[in-house]
């Protein structure tokens, strides 16, 4: 097993690609703290699922778009871990589309606040521990929304081409360190967030993915379980687009 010994948080862990990246680095030997929002059901589901997987799992609740809340889902990670914290997934996002000619500065703030303050605020509070360790993974769930644009989507795009230009920063400040930063940029992935997308343009989509299918959670797990590992420790400030082929078509 390749993350024996290591202790993972993951925000928005509870559902979706963060449960499956959960169970993922679980399966590869990883202890795994499991941040979610509200749906406490879900992280329940998903604890048992990284027990299955033969991890340790704890679940740490906490809005991580919030400056103190972000520190405490660290702190509790970090006494999971013994005082280690050596996988960081910045995983918690969010939608609220809508053209811009429509879009109102709410639900630019919501996505802006989550997915793109919420990585700063937990990454910051992450790196002085990694620091100490002289050793790290970091791992920021971007999108290809955040790669090529999205009609609709000028707030998530924004919000993920941002942070690939935070993953490369973080690389470069980090690098020093032993602390690798690397992004995954998912193309379209059946979960709670796309699925009240109208059946006509998931089937246009489909059209658009040159592999013929929609991504899974676990394909995106996968990838970020390669970036997390040893095997992947001359890799950073890069953008694995995890897509079907649907952006270099
Ligand atoms: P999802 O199924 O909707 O799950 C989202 C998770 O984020 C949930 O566990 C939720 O917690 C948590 N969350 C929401 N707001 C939060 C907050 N303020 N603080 C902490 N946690 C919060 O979403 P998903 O599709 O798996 O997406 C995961 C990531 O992949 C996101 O960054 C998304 O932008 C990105 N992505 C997804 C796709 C796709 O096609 N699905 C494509 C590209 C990128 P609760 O369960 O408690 O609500």
């Amino acid at each position: 097993m390749k993350l024996e010994g290591r202790t993972a948080l993951i925000t928005g862990g509870g559902r979706g690609i963060g449960r499956a990246t959960a169970v993922r680095l679980a399966r590869e030997g990883a202890d795994v703290a499991i941040n979610f929002k509200g749906n406490a059901a879900a992280a329940e589901d998903a604890k048992r699922l990284v027990e299955g997987a033969g991890g340790k799992a704890t679940l740490v609740q906490g809005d991580v778009s919030v400056d103190g809340q972000a520190d405490e889902v660290v702190k509790a990670a970090l006494s999971f871990g013994g005082g280690r914290l050596d996988i960081l997934v910045n995983n918690a996002g969010i939608t609220r589309d809508n053209l811009l000619l429509r879009m109102t500065a709410e639900e630019w703030d919501a996505v802006l606040d989550l997915n793109l303050r919420g990585t700063f605020l937990v990454t910051k509070a992450a790196m002085r521990p990694m620091m100490k360790q002289r050793a790290g993974r970091i791992v920021n769930v971007a999108s290809i929304a955040g790669v090529v644009g999205n009609a609709g989507q000028a707030n998530y795009a924004a919000a993920k081409a941002g942070i690939i230009g935070f993953t490369k920063t973080v690389a470069r400040e980090m690098a020093s360190r032993n602390i690798t930063a690397n992004a995954v940029a998912p193309g379209f992935v059946p979960t709670d967030l796309t699925d009240p997308l109208p059946q006509q343009v998931k089937d246009d989509l489909l059209k658009q993915i040159p592999l013929g299918r929609f991504g899974t959670v676990e394909d995106v797990a996968n990838a970020i379980a390669f970036l997390v590992s040893d095997e992947a420790s001359y890799i950073t400030g890069q953008v694995l687009v995890v897509d079907g082929g649907m952006v270099t078509a």
